[in-house]
């Protein structure tokens, strides 16, 4: 076995390798690039050696420097974890030539598989289901018009270096082939340097499903089930699990023994993913086959037991297969869920900063068997930048069935607490309480679908909203009975706090607070505004609420509640349990809730409000308060995300036309060109090249043209 190993990768991924490894007793050598200097997987290496600069073209794809890191640290082998170098052949050749162990597949493996019309042909000759298509390099637009006829609509031109989503075109008819085929092709050639495309038929509303396999160097190979990879966005895979709701046994053995017969035909060994398209009748047809360590691999670890990392160091190592096929069973139902630094709400822009709160669930086993588990590569007070991915981290759960997962899922949800930086923590939250992901009825079209016009919160059912501001009228009585002074609430003498009782005779009077909710949170309110008659008792834990509608209608009546809050005092969290005595149940929830005076934020499973919390006589008065107008910000250029600002066109004193380029801002590796509205004059140059700028950040300011 080896005695070190370096880690050629950040985040968490190379921070999970470490742990694995460190388990087994090998020391590790982390890499990283100026940004990262005290990243967490530096510090938790053995070992650290700095590539320099910042973008992963100037570090993490620095093949001869980390060689060089290899021989200065001697170390013995190089995990490449997934994305950089890990599917580049010349590198594992380049590592061999050192003498240095590649823990990975064999780079010829790497290289046929790297290419989508060559694997295809591999996969055919195997006896690999593919999706129907013609196999071959497209010469003219004529000749992809002629083959889209003979396969039928729709169909999918695909440029052959293809990866990430990029160079895919889908066409329904023959002028939709003869523009897409050319749009592929040139998208392929700048993306990738080369522009062969093909075209296979387009399945529509499938399934991606894709079988783990493993195997050693000694021609053994297993296949560890399915991961189910259907809930994506824009080809982005957001939500996995394993195994998949929709497979039967028979397919499932089917599949597994297609991507053993596809893994063997290349002499594969070390772990890898055949990617497969499902159709609605189960037929399945051979996508791609990822030479690499995947990023949801832990939902398989989940259900299988196995460790990935350690079985692939152990391949690379020389050993043999520790498991035979009939000792892999699926135990339980995994699911995972990637945090991405995002904002769901602006159409999942890319969000950079600091994480000024990051708490995430305690990864554990509970009570109920189940389990949570969270892959991160970030601790509180780090930032997420433009430079690397936006994944935060991959957060797990794990339990007896799907819905006892799904389930744990939301709580783990509930209690991860992140603040500082825009997440999808409420998208993912939404998911997992949308009806057809519950049922399991998803394909690849799931967002796109449910969430046709981007997410706009969920809008709470009016019993959920409900309790949610039963919440905040307990949060706000007990902030104002803490800001009493001692024994106001018993004697007579006039309280001293503004948002304070009048005096009060018996300690047992309750204290009416009215809840309004307004538009103004991400998500729009679905119930009325309530009276909450809150009566506290100093020795009981719970307060008693009478809830009735405001303004009271003639009739009136009140429902009744206790309800018990446990707030932290240095995160958002807050804990309740309602007692609901009409219904005789008890709801439990653990939400974040943040106030500012009497306006408080409430966020609980994809539901993100805003209320006010006051007393019956200053809400009475409420309508009088002048609305706090947003400041103008129309003639103004804001940045649309964050980015680099690479180049400026313009000047002060110029005069645009509209859909003149004004600027360029480089985001998440691409380049976005701003353009003005309407014909105006520069007034000012507020920020310049080079700089990094975050949302909203102000770049320019404009006048009218004729002043
Ligand atoms: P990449 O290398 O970019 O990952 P893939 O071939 O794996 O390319 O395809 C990425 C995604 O595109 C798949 O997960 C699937 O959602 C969709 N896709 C690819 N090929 C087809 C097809 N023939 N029909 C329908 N969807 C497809
Ligand atoms: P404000 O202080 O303006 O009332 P918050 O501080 O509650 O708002 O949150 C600011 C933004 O941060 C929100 O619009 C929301 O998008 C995001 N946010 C903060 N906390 C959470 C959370 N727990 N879940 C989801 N989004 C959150
Ligand atoms: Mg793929």
């Amino acid at each position: 076995m080896f005695e070190k190993i370096l880690i050629a990768n950040r985040g968490e991924i190379a921070c999970r390798i470490i742990r694995t490894a460190r388990a087994m007793g090998i020391k590790t050598v982390a890499v990283h690039s100026d940004v990262d200097r005290n990243a967490q997987h530096v510090q938790l290496a053995d070992e650290a050696v700095s590539l320099g600069g910042m973008t992963a073209q100037e570090s993490y794809l620095q093949a001869d420097k980390i060689i060089a890191a290899c021989q200065q640290t001697g170390a013995e082998a190089v995990h490449p974890g997934y994305g950089f170098l890990s599917e580049q052949a010349a590198f594992a050749t380049a590592l061999a030539k050192q003498n240095i162990t590649f823990i990975g597949p064999p780079p010829t493996a790497i290289a046929a598989m790297g290419d989508k019309i060559e694997s295809k042909k591999l996969a055919k000759a195997a006896g690999v289901s593919t999706v129907p298509g013609h196999v071959g390099v497209i010469k003219t637009a004529g000749e992809a018009v002629k083959i889209a006829n003979d396969i039928g609509y729709p169909v999918m031109i695909k440029a052959s270096a293809g990866g990430g989503g990029k160079g895919m075109r889908v066409a329904h008819s023959a002028a939709e082939v003869e523009s897409g085929y050319a749009m592929a092709m040139r998208e392929a050639a700048s993306s990738f340097g080369d522009d062969r495309v093909f075209i296979e038929k387009f399945i529509t509303s499938p399934r991606h499903i894709e079988i783990q396999v493993l195997a050693d160097r000694h021609g053994h190979c297993i296949h560890l089930n399915e991961r189910e990879c259907s809930i994506q966005r824009r080809n982005q895979k957001v939500i996995e699990e394993a195994p998949s709701p929709f497979l039967d046994a028979s397919t499932r053995r089917a599949m597994g023994e297609e991507a053993i017969r596809l893994a063997m035909a290349v002499d594969y060994h070390s772990a890898g993913t055949v990617e497969f398209i499902v159709d609605a009748e189960r037929n399945f047809y051979f996508l791609e086959m990822n030479t690499r360590l995947q990023v949801e691999h832990p939902v398989t670890e989940l259900i299988t037991g196995l460790d990935l990392v350690e079985e692939m160091i152990r391949i690379a190592a020389g050993e043999l297969l520790r498991h035979q096929q009939k000792h892999i069973g699926i135990n339980g139902w995994a699911i995972e869920s990637r945090l991405y630094a995002e904002d769901p709400y602006r159409n999942f822009m890319p969000a950079i900063g600091r994480l000024s709160l990051y708490r995430p669930p305690a990864e554990q086993q509970h009570d109920d068997n189940s389990l949570t588990r969270n892959d991160t590569g970030v601790a509180e007070g780090d930032s997420i930048s433009i430079y690397y991915d936006p994944m935060i981290a991959k957060l797990c759960s794990w339990a007896g069935d799907r819905d006892a997962a799904i389930d744990r899922m939301r709580m783990a949800l509930d209690d991860f607490i992140m603040r500082g930086i825009g997440h999808n923590i409420p998208f993912l939250s939404a998911v997992m309480e949308h009806d057809r992901f519950c049922r399991g009825d998803i394909t690849t079209a799931f967002i796109d679908e449910e969430y046709k016009d981007g997410f706009q919160g969920v809008t709470a059912a009016p019993d959920r909203q409900r309790d949610l501001g039963l919440i905040i009228a307990a949060a706000a009585d007990a902030d104002a009975v803490r800001q009493l002074p001692q024994n106001a609430r018993s004697t007579s003498q006039p309280a001293a706090h503004p948002a304070a009782r009048p005096a009060v005779q018996p300690a047992v009077q309750p204290e009416n607070w009215v809840v309004q909710f307004v538009a103004e949170g991400n998500s729009q309110p679905a119930a009325d505004d309530m009276l909450c008659a809150v009566q506290s008792d100093d020795a009981a834990a719970a307060v008693e609420v009478a809830v009735s509608p405001y303004p009271a209608a003639a009739d009136t009546t009140s429902d009744r509640f206790s309800i018990e809050i446990d707030r932290a005092i240095d995160t958002p969290r807050l804990a309740a349990r309602i007692t609901d005595h009409q219904q005789q149940t008890e709801r439990h929830y653990i939400c974040q809730l943040h106030q500012d005076k009497d306006r408080w934020h409430i966020h609980y499973r994809g539901t993100d409000l805003l209320a006010y919390a006051r007393p019956p006589h200053i809400a009475a008065l409420a309508h009088h308060m002048k609305p706090v107008i947003a400041p103008d910000r129309s003639n103004m250029l804001l940045c649309p995300m964050p980015g680099n600002l690479v180049t400026v066109l313009v000047a002060a004193g110029d005069i645009v036309e509209a859909g003149q380029t004004l600027c360029i801002v480089e985001a998440m590796k691409m380049e976005n060109a701003l353009v003005a509205e309407k014909r105006c004059r520069v007034a000012s140059i507020d920020a310049k090249e080079g700089d990094i700028l975050s949302v909203d950040a102000v770049i320019m300011k404009f006048t009218d043209a004729e002043t």
